[in-house]
């Protein structure tokens, strides 16, 4: 079953899921772009339709509903330590294909990288509920997702879409194993929304960027040492814009925050393998001094390690490390590199 509402009717629906649970969602930040006078777009709290922003990428990822920038872990008073209170409190997020494809790799590595889930993550990745948002025409400059194959997803709860004078959405009556979700969802939009016809999410099917994939066996030491990485140390500055964007980059590090001698607070907190001191030691020994040293880390990474174990890029093709890049640097065209690269050493 389909549903349509005013906008003030999708207004009364919001303020209905915020008794329920938190709404995050694309939305705009006035004059807080990287210029003056600028609108920053980039994920935040949804109260109306007026809030909410459909027809512009945003500068961070919807990652931090799942994986917040920074969070505690525990409370430590002497020798004991007690964790935080959980919340079962649902947390609805807008969010595009690309995105929901990327909490699937954000779950490889939280919840399905060795024996142990991760306490915190799992919390908040059960409270998920995706509200899709379709993409139109061509996805937005740099998206690559059709080459990823990120462009399409049947992980969605409900689907939304802009219609006259109002919004019209769809429950996702085969999400398997999620029945409770979307009635839970569909009891709030009877109280709200008109039924209409059903109808079906409209997924991107060509982007203006495209990218070739290198094989991972050819992504071998020849690349690894290739002179290649040399020019993005003459350009990268290392100020980590490209991962706090990224939808699937989930390394964080470690701060105690104390109170007194013996009260404090652990917290993790996000971390960038582009900045200097990720791979700082004990004993002060570091590595991947050179900027370059750390794309090609980061690309490695993001196409060739995580495929190894998990059958699947950790790229989902969103494009925002490209659209952040004070440099210009773009890692679609780094990939399409690679694969020339390669092809030139096979004589191609
Ligand atoms: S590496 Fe870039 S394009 Fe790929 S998921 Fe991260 S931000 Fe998006
Ligand atoms: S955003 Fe650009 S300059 Fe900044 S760390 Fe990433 S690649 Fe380097």
């Amino acid at each position: 079953m389909g549903y349509w509402m005013s906008n003030s009717a999708f207004d009364e629906w919001l303020e209905h899921l915020w008794q329920e649970g938190e709404v995050f969602g694309p939305t705009r930040f006035e004059n807080k772009g990287a210029f003056s006078d600028t609108t920053l777009y980039s994920y935040g709290l949804i109260h109306s339709r007026n809030d909410l922003v459909l027809d512009h990428k945003t500068y961070l990822s919807p990652k931090a509903a799942a994986f917040p920038i920074r969070e505690t872990l525990f409370y430590f008073d002497g020798d004991s330590a007690t964790t935080p209170e959980m919340s079962e409190r649902p947390i609805y997020v807008f969010l595009r294909a690309c995105d929901i494809n990327g909490f699937d790799r954000l779950d490889n590595i939280f919840l399905h990288n060795g024996p142990h889930v991760d306490p915190y993550y799992a919390n908040r990745r059960n409270r998920l509920r995706f509200l899709l948002i379709e993409c139109t025409d061509h996805g937005f400059k740099n998206c690559f997702c059709v080459s990823m194959g990120t462009n399409i997803t049947n992980k969605w709860h409900a689907v939304v879409r802009l219609a006259d004078n109002g919004i019209v959405m769809q429950v996702n009556n085969d999400l398997a194993g999620e029945e409770d979700i979307i009635n839970e969802l569909t009891n709030g939009l009877t109280l709200f929304a008109q039924e209409i016809d059903e109808f079906m999410p409209v997924f991107v099917t060509k982007n203006l960027t495209q990218v070739s994939i290198p094989s991972t066996e050819k992504l071998n030491n020849s690349i690894f040492d290739h002179p290649v990485w040399n020019e993005y140390t003459q350009r990268c500055i290392g100020c980590g814009r490209c991962n706090t964007s990224c939808i699937t980059c989930s390394c964080f590090t470690m701060q105690d925050i104390r109170y007194d001698e013996r009260r404090g607070e652990r917290r993790r907190r996000w971390a960038s393998c582009h900045i200097k001191g990720y791979t700082d030691m004990a004993g002060g020994d570091g590595y991947r001094s050179k900027t370059g040293e750390r794309m090609r880390f980061k690309t490695m990474h993001k196409i060739n390690d995580y495929y190894k174990r998990f059958g699947t890029h950790m790229c989902v093709g969103c494009g925002r490390c490209d659209d952040v890049c004070p440099e210009y640097i773009s890692f679609s065209k780094c990939i399409n590199r690679l694969t020339d690269i390669i092809a030139e050493k096979e004589g191609k």
